[in-house]
């Protein structure tokens, strides 16, 4: 019999897991609140990574699976990065087959660039715009199968929780926004692919529309998450008042320099520190040396060109452009790390699964590839091949015949939404997003200390005790009344992986306890269980 599969959000990840479970013979209903076109894959501007040697360098999958397990200080899952690496140059093609137009050198190879952590030019790109294109050729994609029957798209639905027995996942209840109701699906398997967690830090690179409640949720509902203390700075970003504008790293890739003035003499900080090839560190080495810097630190550009710059990084000169009013030709750009990724998520195995049976996490909500520091151009690869590897496995795991029923479970949530609305409270809960995304950047900045974590801990526990007596105003949404606690509890989680990893290793840098080690070569995973949170260390094979 056919299998019916639940995708919850529709980015590079939600797409691909669609379009290969079609194409295995699934049957496919993809929901999210939003358009793919406005989820947060659309964003990403420099490209993906694939070891395709275009530029005769002797690149190989081999170097490319090195560089991805030392960038990650090798914790990552080894024989996950190999699959990811080894499928790398397939899924350039696969994404060439679909329509997307990668830009090519002037010999007809598909162009590479440098990025950070990388020992040669592996970056394939499409432009300015390689997540826009990927996303517009995978909906096309996606438009084919749904003229077929196999693919149905829902909009205007936002994830509530998953509707679980036994520790077996049915199917997910949403809200339906255009409906104003909760409404539930039933399938064999339920995939998701949420995105990250930018919400709990407010101003971000990415879209607050990942805001980790479906992740908080899962937990509550007894899914493991890996790895959360491990969160990229993105080290060169511009300040705006709604949120960081990311100076992609095809900046540095393409030559830009970093430094910082020592009166009238400008100090190249990087290059005098690690080389040559300083400015393209890995990214929790370069934003650790900015935050350190004595002064401010810019991104110089202006050098490479009018043609280059136009050719090569029109969006970095757009966004100076038209948000800080900079002209990259003739300005340096003052920059600052900013939250950007998360390497931290869902905990699954090798096909996606998570410990919930037939529940699956891809892209940036699942934990896999990155280890402690992502490598720039492997997330979007992390999220084709982790979209492709999941629907394999969902489409062709056998299923139990049985539903439960869930109607007791829908009716008392319906109630709850419907209660919390319309409750008297003197806590306003348009405070608290706020007041959580404050507590996440004082205590997880680029450096953190066990002190700092643990007042980060009580003021979330202050929030989790009141999270059931929140005031809502008629302008906040159902979806955002409810999304609070799981966004709490994920904070109160992320707080807690923190202060349990005593040692620096990647992106989590304890000024507390500045070295590595040995002992700690390996991944965080928490668990919730009746109100306790609990941690082990797992190492990966
Ligand atoms: C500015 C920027 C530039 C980047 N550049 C690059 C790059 O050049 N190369 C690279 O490899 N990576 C890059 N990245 C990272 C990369 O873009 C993302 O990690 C990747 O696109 C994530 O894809 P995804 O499908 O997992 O999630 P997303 O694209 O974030 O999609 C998440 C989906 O889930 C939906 N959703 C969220 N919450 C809910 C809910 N509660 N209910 C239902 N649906 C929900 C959303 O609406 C959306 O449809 C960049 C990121 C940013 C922010």
């Amino acid at each position: 019999m056919m299998k019916k599969l639940i995708i919850v959000g529709s980015g590079i990840a939600g797409l691909t897991c669609a379009v290969e479970c079609a194409a295995q013979g699934g049957s496919v209903v993809l929901v999210s609140p939003y358009v793919s076109e406005r989820s947060q894959s659309v964003m990403a501007a420099g490209g993906i990574n694939a070891a395709l040697d275009t530029k005769g360098e002797n690149d190989s999958i081999l170097c490319h699976i090195e560089d991805t397990m030392r960038g990650g200080a090798y914790i990552a899952d080894r024989k996950a990065v190999e699959g990811m690496c080894t499928a790398a140059p397939e899924i350039i093609k696969w994404l060439e087959s679909l329509g997307t137009v990668f830009t090519r050198d002037e010999k007809g190879n598909i162009d590479l660039r440098a990025f950070g952590g990388q020992t040669h030019r592996r970056t394939a790109y499409a432009g300015a715009s390689t997540g826009k294109q990927i996303v517009t050729a995978l909906v096309r994609k996606v438009r084919e199968y749904e003229c077929r029957g196999l693919i149905s798209r829902r909009l205007g639905m936002q994830f509530h929780s998953a509707l679980i027995n036994d520790g077996k996942c049915y199917g997910a209840l949403f809200y339906n926004e255009k409906e104003y109701k909760t409404e539930a699906l039933y399938a064999d398997a339920v995939i998701m692919a949420v995105g990250g967690q930018n919400g709990l830090f407010g101003k971000t690179t990415g879209s607050l529309l990942c805001d980790g409640y479906a992740a908080g949720k899962l937990f509550y509902q007894g899914a493991n998450l890996k790895n959360l203390e491990f969160i990229q700075y993105h080290p060169t970003t511009i300040e705006t008042p709604q949120k960081r504008m990311l100076i992609s790293e095809a900046a540095r890739g393409e030559g830009g320099r970093l430094y910082y003035l020592n009166g009238d003499k400008r100090v190249y900080f990087m290059e005098e520190k690690y080389g040559e090839r300083g400015n393209l560190m890995s990214r929790d080495i370069v934003s650790k040396c900015i935050y350190d810097a004595p002064s401010q630190v810019f991104l110089d550009i202006s050098f490479l060109g009018k043609e280059k710059i136009k050719h090569k990084l029109n969006e970095v000169s757009d966004i100076c452009d038209r948000y800080a009013g900079i002209d990259v030709l003739r300005e340096s750009i003052p920059v600052y790390p900013s939250v950007h990724f998360f390497m931290g998520g869902l905990s699954v195995d090798r096909n996606h699964r998570t410990n919930i049976k037939h529940l699956y996490a891809v892209g940036e909500c699942a934990s896999m590839y990155h280890g402690a520091n992502r490598l720039g151009g492997n997330s979007l690869l992390a999220a084709i091949y982790s979209g492709k590897s999941a629907a394999l496995s969902a489409v062709n795991e056998p299923y139990e015949d049985r539903k439960p029923n869930f109607g007791t479970y829908i009716s008392e949530n319906e109630r709850k939404i419907s209660k919390t609305l319309s409750a008297e409270s003197k806590f306003p809960a348009i405070y608290i997003k706020q007041e959580l995304a404050n507590i996440m950047n004082e205590n997880l900045g680029i450096t953190r200390t066990g002190d700092k974590i643990k007042k980060g801990i009580e003021n979330i526990d202050y929030f989790l005790s009141i999270s059931d007596r929140l005031n809502f105003d008629s302008s906040i949404s159902p979806y955002q009344c409810y999304s609070l606690e799981g966004m709490i509890m994920l904070a109160k989680a992320v707080l807690m992986c923190a202060g349990e990893r005593k040692e620096t290793r990647g992106a989590h840098i304890r000024d507390d306890y500045p070295e590595s080690r040995k002992e700690l070569e390996c991944s965080t995973v928490i668990s919730y269980d009746e109100g306790n949170y609990k941690i082990s260390f797992k190492e990966e094979v």
